[in-house]
């Protein structure tokens, strides 16, 4: 997941059920919502007993199938890194678009016109600085940012300004910025992401990666970096869409940074400076929708979706390969489990999220006018770690009537909706913006952002067990939504 300030969310209402159902006496039913609170007679008659136990099917079934982890392993080991605009990402369009059919879907490619920006060599060295040894230099790890242009293939080299925020570099002014290199040395919340808030300290962040480099070009910079946008201490530099600036711009990792800033508080410092990325013509990708029709309201749809494009430094395992396998998942369990929902379940794996989310956009333009007949849409774009529920973009109605799909996910934990005011995936914003009910897969993000688009985000940082917990939790929802008796109300 990348750009957003989403993740401001306000908590309206938070269902724990599981620890009630601990306490309270056995009951005579032999029936694990027995111990659930009452439903409302509004619940009961869009849950029916017969749908509980078809969520309690589907939660048991996905919680022993390998599907997601089989594709997941597929897009990033045999596939590989899935950029906008690359071979990978086409051959991952045919994959999913392969398998879905398999599983009897019927599938469409959606055209999308994508950037095409490639990474050249990327190398940075500190030249001149205190305490210098003669003939020595320092070493700076960093990557280009997506929409970097390039610096000569020599280098430039420039004296290295640090600034801690925006305010600190309007203040310097253009005198002060003009010529140089600026840094923008904006600490991760490592407390916030630590304590379960890693999305916030995400989101505040992740602005000086997206708009710092215009920032700094509008000042004549030559060049501008940001800390990276992560909350590991690896010395891994982390990637990432920025606003194109005109100017060369990267990611220096956290060790870096600091390293930076404590020299430039002891005096002047020089960096050669190397970036040579490519912006190559648009290019061509797809969405990829695949349908399981719905038995009586096949205009009806539930969308369930992930994106399937990744950064390229790792190979996209985390972000989003996770994401596109869950929402797969969902229609082989139905398959496996021969239930036909009553609504359209629609796959859809999103192209161009990281680049700019060209994808959506294209979906939201050929769509809007079925918009009305979207019930819902859910998207699964922060890991594959241990599901603690949904947060979700609906009226506090829709939230409250949805608690018996939350619930029936106690066993795996995964019971908290959060309602916030944001569209929970980026991918699905056009749709929770015009009332679609939005759903995003809430993960425990403790550990996301240490590997968050970096190389580090492969395959082995898929715990299996969480990953059919998340399966487990998006199919249980998807059924329940495209099942209940009546859509949830805008
Ligand atoms: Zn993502």
């Amino acid at each position: 997941m990348t750009k957003s300030a989403l993740y401001f969310s306000l908590t309206l209402s938070v269902w724990c059920t599981l620890a009630l159902a601990q306490t309270q006496q056995p009951t005579p039913r032999q029936n694990s919502f027995a111990a659930m609170p009452q439903m409302s007679d509004e619940q009961r008659e869009n849950f029916p007993q017969s749908l509980l136990d078809q969520l309690a099917a589907i939660k048991t079934a996905a919680l022993a199938d390998d599907y997601a982890y089989r594709q997941v392993a597929h897009l990033t080991e045999n596939i590989g890194p899935r950029p906008s605009g690359s071979p990978q990402a086409r051959a991952a369009v045919d994959y999913v678009a392969d398998e879905l059919r398999q599983l009897g879907l019927d599938v469409q490619l959606e055209e999308v016109q994508v950037p095409h920006w490639v990474r050249g060599a990327e190398s940075a060295e500190l030249v001149e600085y205190a305490g210098q040894v003669p003939g020595a230099s320092q070493k700076i790890v960093l990557t280009a940012l997506g929409n970097s242009t390039a610096t000569p293939a020599e280098a430039i080299t420039a004296d290295v300004v640090v600034v801690n925020n925006f305010d600190e570099l309007k203040a310097l002014g253009r005198d002060k910025v003009a010529g140089k290199i600026v840094l923008f040395n904006e600490l991760f919340d490592k407390q916030k992401s630590a304590a379960g808030f890693a999305f916030v300290a995400y989101g505040e962040a992740v602005r000086y990666r997206g708009a710092g480099p215009t920032a700094a070009a509008d000042l004549g910079a030559v060049a501008a970096l940001v800390r990276s946008v992560g909350d590991a201490d690896f010395r891994l530099p982390h990637t990432g869409f920025s606003v194109p600036a005109g100017i060369p711009a990267g990611a220096v990792t956290a060790e870096d940074a600091d390293l930076i800033a404590h020299l430039s508080a002891e005096g002047r410092v020089r960096m050669r400076l190397t970036l040579t990325p490519q912006k190559l013509p648009d290019a061509t990708g797809y969405n990829v929708i695949a349908d399981l029709k719905g038995s009586e309201h096949p205009e009806q749809v539930v969308v369930v979706s992930g994106h399937l494009d990744s950064w390229d430094l790792g190979t996209g395992a985390i972000d989003d390969a996770a994401g596109v396998a869950v929402a797969m998942e969902a229609a082989e369990i139905f398959e496996k489990l021969h239930l036909r929902p009553r609504r359209t379940l629609r796959v859809i794996a999103w192209i161009d999220e990281e680049t700019g989310g060209a994808g959506s956009k294209t979906y939201a333009n050929h769509h809007a006018a079925e918009f009305s007949s979207h019930v819902a849409a859910i998207e699964s774009d922060a890991g594959a770690a241990h599901p603690l529920g949904f947060e979700i973009k609906m009226s506090p109605h829709a939230a409250e009537l949805l608690r018996p799909a939350a619930d029936a996910l106690a066993s795996v934990g995964a019971t908290v909706v959060e309602v916030s005011p944001f569209s929970p995936g980026a991918d699905i914003t056009a749709m929770a913006e015009a009332g679609v009910p939005a759903l995003g897969i809430k993960q425990d993000g403790r550990t996301y952002f240490h590997y968050h688009h970096t190389a580090a985000d492969t395959l082995d940082k898929i715990i299996p067990a969480e990953l059919r917990e998340n399966a487990a939790a998006v199919a249980v929802m998807a059924y329940a939504l495209a099942n209940m008796k009546n859509p949830l109300p805008r």
